[in-house]
């Protein structure tokens, strides 16, 4: 079968995740870097990856009106994904679906490609769970007394969510990445619902029933407003529209933003986010530099605040700047077997291609079962003001954690 992935903009990961659509296939391939330079010509299967802008619709059509199928491969180019969330900030980051009709989409952040062959094959797509039904821990949808921005707790048992750590599991399906497996709650990259965001906010705001919002009385009487002054729920949910739409801003429904601009698409992305999310975001949009995107950011604020790092922990993370390397050679090389293996290792080490096990401080879960976990367990850490700078990223966070202002150069 003839198959060729186009990628538009901004992160290449899932992209680069097509090298395996190499594999175990008898595919004629061909990877397509810049659309806009592509000739036209006849093709079966078209996949379609990164984020869409409205100058890319005019390639969009010329892909379509070549190709008998045009698949969409990850949250960018299904919903916008986490690059999206530069729209809050007057960009305008664009679903496939408002610029062609086409036939499927492959959701996900990284999308699955075990999930993209069988959509290649024609195979009958396989009903996927929920991904609390496939989550070692139970909901008791209990009242909650807090929120928390940051995890620690033994208990291994109950809902994140009831606990007071927001998980998007509610409303996700099962997944590869499995962020859950890694003491790290869902983000939901998966949604199995449409406005996804907005039924989780609902949800999690019955949860917070019981905790204290500041409410006054207008020349109505009553409590019939929201105070001016600060309550536990704002201040437990600072950033609403990174943790709830995270992936799926454009097809929320919300009006559109009105915050300035303030540098390039990804430095959009990370303002206003929170520094306790910062590893996560920058661990699904970094492609191919996402470690050392994901090190340099965590480094700078534990240099600045003193936050300990052990050997272990260092160690672990030479070798995962060392893998990405590899994997950059293994891309240059369009060497599939060579992906599979790094990208494996990768995974043993953080968790997923989310890097979902780095943190602030060390790692979340333990990487090897003869490791002693303590040596490199990462902890809770002290939300401190101020600017931090290491190589090509400096960015400035204000008393409550927020990212205020951001620079990433290139490299
Ligand atoms: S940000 Fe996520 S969905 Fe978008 S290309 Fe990267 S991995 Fe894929
Ligand atoms: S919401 Fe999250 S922690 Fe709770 S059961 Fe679902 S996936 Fe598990
Ligand atoms: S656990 Fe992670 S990979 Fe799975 S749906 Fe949630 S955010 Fe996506």
């Amino acid at each position: 079968m003839d198959v060729k992935v186009f990628q538009f903009n901004g992160c290449n990961k899932c992209f680069n995740e097509t090298l395996l659509l190499k594999l175990d296939s008898n595919y004629k391939i061909q990877f397509i870097k810049e659309p806009q330079n592509w000739k036209g010509v006849k093709t079966e299967v078209a996949v379609i990856t990164g984020y869409l802008l409205p100058d890319d619709k005019v390639h969009l059509e010329k892909i379509k009106v070549n190709s008998e199928r045009v698949i969409a491969y990850g949250d960018c180019t299904t919903m916008g994904g986490v690059f999206a969330l530069a729209n809050q900030n007057g960009y305008e980051i664009t679903p496939l679906k408002e610029f062609i009709d086409y036939q499927i989409n492959v959701n996900g952040c990284l999308g699955e490609i075990e999930e993209l062959k069988s959509v290649i094959d024609r195979k009958e797509p396989s009903k996927l769970k929920s991904l609390c039904e496939v989550c070692a821990r139970k909901a008791t949808c209990e009242y909650l007394d807090a929120v928390y921005r940051q995890i620690e707790s033994d208990d291994k048992e109950t809902c994140y969510n009831d606990l007071g750590f927001l998980c998007n599991g509610f409303i996700a399906k099962e997944c590869k990445e499995r962020c859950i497996n890694y003491n790290t709650p869902c983000r939901g990259c998966k949604p199995m619902v449409e406005r996804s965001g907005i039924r989780m906010l609902g949800m999690f705001g019955t949860l917070m029933g019981n905790i204290e919002i500041v409410t006054e009385h207008s020349e109505k009487g009553a409590t019939d407003k929201l105070g001016d002054e600060e309550d536990d729920v704002t201040r437990s949910l600072p950033d609403i529209l990174g943790n709830f739409f995270r992936f799926t801003l454009p097809t929320s429904g919300l009006p559109k933003g009105r915050i300035k601009s303030s540098g390039t698409t990804l430095e959009n992305v990370f303002t206003g986010r929170l520094i306790e999310e910062l590893p996560l975001i920058s661990g699904l949009l970094g492609g191919s530099k996402s470690i050392s995107l994901t090190l340099k950011i965590i480094e700078s604020y534990e240099e600045a605040n003193q936050i300990e790092i052990s050997e272990r922990t260092k160690k672990y993370r030479e070798e995962l700047l060392k893998l990405e390397t590899d994997l950059e050679k293994a891309l240059e090389n369009e060497d599939s077997k060579q992906y599979k293996e790094i990208t494996s290792e990768i995974r043993k080490i953080a968790g997923n291609m989310n890097l979902s096990n780095i943190f602030f401080g060390g790692f979340k879960s333990q990487i090897n079962e003869n490791d002693n976990f303590d040596d490199y367990k990462s902890h809770i850490f002290e939300v401190v003001e101020g600017t931090y700078k290491h190589g090509s990223v400096e960015y400035t966070i204000d008393p409550n954690g927020i990212v205020k202002e951001i620079k990433i150069k290139e490299g």
